[in-house]
């Protein structure tokens, strides 16, 4: 099984019963929730810097800032 969020091989399942690797299940255990979905939302770099987007981009765009 893969990461939900990476892609990489999986090793434990998060909240929402998807599998998620060793780093995706620590950096969910401090997010906020999306506010849109209410999914975990991950660190993502963008041109304009870092912010919290939705583990469910694209299919949900919610962002917060850090
Ligand atoms: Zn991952
Ligand atoms: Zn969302």
């Amino acid at each position: 099984m893969n990461c939900a969020v990476c892609g990489k091989t999986a090793t434990s399942y998060n909240k929402q019963k998807q599998p998620v690797c060793s780093a995706h299940l620590k950096s969910e255990a401090k997010a906020p929730a999306c506010p849109d979905c209410g999914l975990p939302m991950l660190v993502r770099h963008g041109k304009y810097g870092s912010f919290w987007g939705c583990m469910a981009f694209p299919s949900c765009s919610g962002i917060r800032k850090i």
